[in-house]
């Protein structure tokens, strides 16, 4: 049986494009390419979704982690939190502002920040933000780790790239006051037909900042400082705008994939074989992936290359923690669980489309290679 990452074909169905070409060519009509109508009906969408007070649509979420950093005037001579267990974006728009990232360690069991261990970090360093990660799109500790900024007196900027549909106990992830910054990678929950972001936030002030540094730093008193580009297509937003509407229930879809794996491992997990995420998690994650641990790096290489001869598609997101990759090497901070679980991890095939009968083959196969190994 073959089970691959992703499924486009289902995912761009035939009606869904139909409706697409109908709305692109309102946009051509329009003669508006770049933040037009469709822009703010999608800005829209995503605060009564998210529950959020402003969202601004911007170039990609690198772009929007970068444009949030600004907006706390972070730049060279600052220092700003990261966990050790994200895509390496999360560290280089710290490095490209001309900040120093200082790498904060993970709990073994999710990849997730660890309190604990930005309370140490912030102790050490006179840190200006932190960048927690919503990674996998499991719920990052935000309670705790509010707290903590407030206490040292930093910034917090959500990386919820993997995020989207997140539930936090205070609501979903974008719902707060900080600035939360949003992927639609083609490849995440919710995908343009290429590179867009948004950054939500219910602070009015820092919204408005938002809008004057995404477009070339025009406002309404006219030019007082240098922004950059960053400007969604109107074409992308149409796209998603479109593409919102099967959202939820597709959301739902991943939830019920994600519970299916996580009963199906329970004998895997009482052997000791196979660690996945929390049955806590289930409602909360968005599950842009379903990342399993298993004893070590060995038997995750093999496991993922048994796998990928059985037809079913495996990732090693990631490969390397971040404080591990060529880049990152000379930054500060304490690195040795944030690598312990990327030696570990592997994620599995999950998205809306996935059949219960794909998952048992996953799950069985799995259970396989452990009798064989
Ligand atoms: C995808 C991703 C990003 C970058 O998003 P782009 O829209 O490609 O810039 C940042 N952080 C995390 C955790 C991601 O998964």
């Amino acid at each position: 049986m073959n089970v691959s990452f992703y499924d486009f074909a289902s995912l761009h169905n035939p009606s869904l494009l139909q409706e697409i070409a109908e709305t692109l060519k309102v946009v051509i009509q329009e003669n508006a390419f770049v933040e037009g109508s469709y822009n703010l009906k999608l800005e829209t969408a995503f605060c009564e979704m998210l529950k959020s007070s402003y969202c601004r649509l911007v170039g990609n979420c690198t772009d929007a982690l970068e444009i949030a950093l600004k907006v706390h005037d972070i730049g060279p001579g600052d220092y700003v939190a990261v966990p050790g267990i994200s895509f390496h974006a999360s560290a280089e728009c710290i490095v490209n502002v001309g900040a120093t990232p200082v790498l904060v360690d993970v709990d073994p069991k999710t990849g997730l920040m660890d309190p604990e261990q930005l309370t140490a970090v912030a102790k050490e360093y006179p840190l200006k933000a932190v960048i927690p990660v919503h990674i996998y799109g499991l719920p990052a500790p935000m309670a705790a780790i509010n707290e903590i900024a407030k206490k040292f007196q930093f910034a917090v900027i959500e990386d919820a790239a993997q995020a989207i549909g997140t539930q936090l106990p205070s609501g979903p992830v974008g719902s707060g006051d900080n600035l939360v910054c949003f992927s639609f990678y083609p490849t995440k929950n919710l995908g343009a037909f290429g590179d867009a972001g948004a950054i939500l936030t219910n602070n009015e002030e820092w919204a408005k900042k938002v809008s004057i540094i995404r477009n070339h730093g025009r406002s309404s008193q006219g030019l007082l400082h240098f922004g950059r580009n960053s400007r969604c297509d109107h074409i992308q937003a149409a796209v998603l705008l479109m593409k919102l509407k099967d959202f939820p229930a597709q959301n739902e879809q991943r939830k019920v994939a994600a519970h299916k794996y996580t009963q199906n491992f329970k004998s895997l997990m009482s052997e000791g074989k196979v660690e996945v995420p929390g049955e806590d998690f289930i409602q909360t994650s968005s599950w842009h992936l379903y990342p399993i641990l298993v004893p070590n790096k060995d038997i995750k290489l093999k496991l993922h290359q048994y796998l990928k001869d059985k037809q079913v598609q495996t990732m090693l997101f990631y490969e390397q923690a971040l404080g591990d990759l060529l880049p990152m090497q000379s930054y500060p901070g304490k690195r040795e669980e944030s690598r312990r679980f990327a030696e570990r991890v592997l994620c599995l095939p999950i998205h809306p489309f996935l059949k219960d009968e794909q998952i048992q083959y996953v799950t069985e196969q799995i259970r396989i290679f452990f009798t064989q190994l």
